[in-house]
């Protein structure tokens, strides 16, 4: 495994504004860029990582809100099934780093994504993992936390702190 670089706004490259493509091989250099995102994400802290914050315009995402960060969900291809409810949310991104904005999101998700061997599943979130699926696969489409976001772009005053609900993603 290999940690890759995280691309921020302030890097010269259009990545993270574009639309990522579908996976169409199943591979093993797709096992080998899920293990790289995941290690990626851990090291940098989050708690979600989609493929074009590591400059490749795929779509595929982790995201592991775990305490113990060892229940990564891979989601390769991912679509947005249904939504429901709402949420006020306090969203970081490992691509604007250090900074925090408020946004509102809904509160359950149904997500639909192949796994890294080509396999369909479907997962129900609420909360905080509905929060993570929906910034994730927003990324997939070249859009970013800031586009939806009520109010200023306000400095994390709790960067070095354990609450969950202040993680990037
Ligand atoms: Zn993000």
């Amino acid at each position: 495994m290999a940690l890759r670089d995280i691309v921020t706004l302030q890097d010269d490259t259009p990545v993270l504004r574009q639309i990522a493509r579908p996976v169409t091989v199943f591979d093993k250099r797709l096992a080998d860029l899920l293990d790289d995102m995941a290690e990626t994400m851990y090291a940098a802290g989050g708690v979600g990582l989609a493929a074009p914050q590591i400059g490749i315009r795929r779509r595929i995402v982790v995201i592991d809100i775990s305490e113990d960060k060892d229940s990564v969900l891979e989601l390769v291809n991912p679509v947005m099934m249904a939504t429901d409810g709402e949420q006020v949310c306090y969203e970081g991104c490992l691509s604007i780093p250090g900074k925090r904005g408020k946004t509102h999101r809904p509160n359950r998700v149904i997500v639909q994504a192949m796994d890294r061997h080509g396999d369909m599943f479907e997962i129900t979130a609420e909360g905080f993992l509905a929060l993570a699926l929906c910034h994730e696969l927003d990324h997939l489409d070249g859009k970013l936390y800031i586009d939806i976001m009520e109010g200023e772009l306000m400095d994390d005053p709790s960067e070095d702190d354990d609450d969950p609900g202040d993680e990037e993603a």
